[in-house]
């Protein structure tokens, strides 16, 4: 089965179209990763899972969009950044096309949190003043799908950026591109004090992942090599334990897909 917009041709996608297909579109980042992992991090995981629900729900795959929001990487070398009005235009642009085609359900599948903002406000934009009906599942929505176990570790290390989580994924799906030879652990400087306040924030990740992304401003001042964890970032899981874990993110997300296809604005609140 085919999934990517860009290997189809337009008879091909106006059938889709016809079908009630949902399209899925991948966004990413290009930014430091520290020193074992590439820059496209962000976007092959993105896409990972956008294939592997598309697989499952019939949709289409839209290219990733490899560029995101990524201000607070730029003290590393190759981070690329638009500014976050760039990316909701860009994002709202890409949008308004594919439900001017007659795709009524859109959703973006954001691996970047840093992106997190400016999404929301075109996809916001979206819902309000286009015939599309457009989901936003971003990182902490993706993380949510892990299993317990893996969640339960992930936060008592504070595996935020180029850590444990991410170095399984990209371990799975390209091995090739994980540095191994390169010292990864970082010397994070994270105060006392935020410490403090993330604990008492402990059973609450939203309000946790805003407290931490009012002093994640800058990673450079975070961190000496861009990583963000306490764990050894090269202490990735195997790759059957992180196969089965994005099989259950795209698995529990498909099956929100399957009945979210169902619902419609005209629909609205009834019973
Ligand atoms: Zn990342």
């Amino acid at each position: 089965m085919r999934v990517f917009l860009h290997e189809m041709t337009h008879p091909e996608v106006s059938r889709k179209a016809e079908e009630g297909a949902v399209v899925i579109i991948p966004l990413g980042s290009m930014e430091q990763h520290g020193v074992h992992l590439p820059l496209g991090t962000d976007f092959l995981i993105a896409l990972e899972i956008s294939r592997r629900v598309a697989e499952k729900t019939r949709s289409i795959v839209a290219p990733v969009l490899w560029v995101g929001f990524s201000k607070e990487h730029m003290a590393f070398k190759g981070t690329i950044t638009l500014e976050s009005e760039t990316l909701t235009m860009v994002l709202r642009d890409v949008i308004r096309s594919l439900a001017s085609h007659g795709f009524r359900k859109i959703i973006v599948v954001n691996a970047h949190g840093g992106n997190d903002a400016p999404v929301r406000s075109s996809v916001l934009d979206a819902n309000l003043n286009s015939d599309a009906d457009v989901l936003y599942v971003g990182p902490d929505e993706l993380s949510s799908f892990l299993p317990q176990r893996l969640k339960h570790e992930l936060e008592k290390s504070m595996d935020l950026h180029a850590g444990v989580l991410e170095t399984s994924i990209i371990n799975l799906v390209r091995p090739d591109l994980v540095r191994r030879s390169q010292p990864s652990k970082p010397k994070v400087k994270i105060g006392k004090h935020v410490l403090d306040v993330l604990d008492l924030a402990k059973d609450k990740p939203a309000l946790r992942a805003s407290i931490l992304s009012s002093v994640l401003a800058r990673f450079d001042e975070l961190s000496d090599n861009g990583a963000l964890t306490l764990s050894d970032p090269l202490s990735h899981w195997d790759a059957s334990e992180t196969e089965e874990a994005l099989e259950e993110v795209a698995g529990k997300l498909a099956k929100i897909v399957e009945k979210w296809k169902l619902t419609g604005k005209a629909e609205g609140l009834k019973p």
